[in-house]
C-alpha cells in the first residue's frame, strides 16, 4: 500500500471560486488587470536532472518585477529563474521600460 499522506505538497487555491477559468467563445486572454490578482501564469520545468517536474507559477502584477525563481513543488529545491519576454508579452514593455529587467 502506498499512501500519500506525507507529501505535504502545497495546494494552490485560486481565489474567486473553483469553477475554472476560461470562457469559451472569446479570444480574450484570461488576464485580469487588478492589483493583487493573478496576472500571468507561467509554466516551468524543474531544472534539476531526475526531477524535471512541471511547475505552474502564478504571478500577480506585484510579483512579476520581483520574480527571481521558484521552489520546485516536487523536490523542494530552489530554481533560479527569470521572466522572459515570451512569458509576459503583454506586460514586458511596461515592466521593462522602467528598467526592471535591465
Ligand atoms: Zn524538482
Amino acid at each position: 500500500m502506498v499512501g500519500c499522506h506525507a507529501m505535504g505538497t502545497p495546494v494552490v487555491h485560486e481565489s474567486g471560486g473553483a469553477h475554472g477559468s476560461g470562457t469559451p467563445g472569446t479570444s480574450q486572454m484570461a488576464i485580469t488587470i487588478k492589483r493583487d490578482v493573478l496576472l500571468v501564469e507561467i509554466d516551468r520545468h524543474c531544472f534539476f536532472p531526475g526531477c524535471n517536474a512541471r511547475i505552474s507559477i502564478g504571478l500577480t502584477r506585484l510579483e512579476v518585477p520581483e520574480y527571481r525563481g521558484f521552489e520546485c513543488t516536487h523536490c523542494k529545491r530552489w530554481n533560479d529563474d527569470q521572466l522572459a519576454r515570451r512569458d509576459i508579452p503583454e506586460w514586458w514593455d511596461e515592466f521593462n521600460s522602467s528598467g526592471t529587467f535591465s
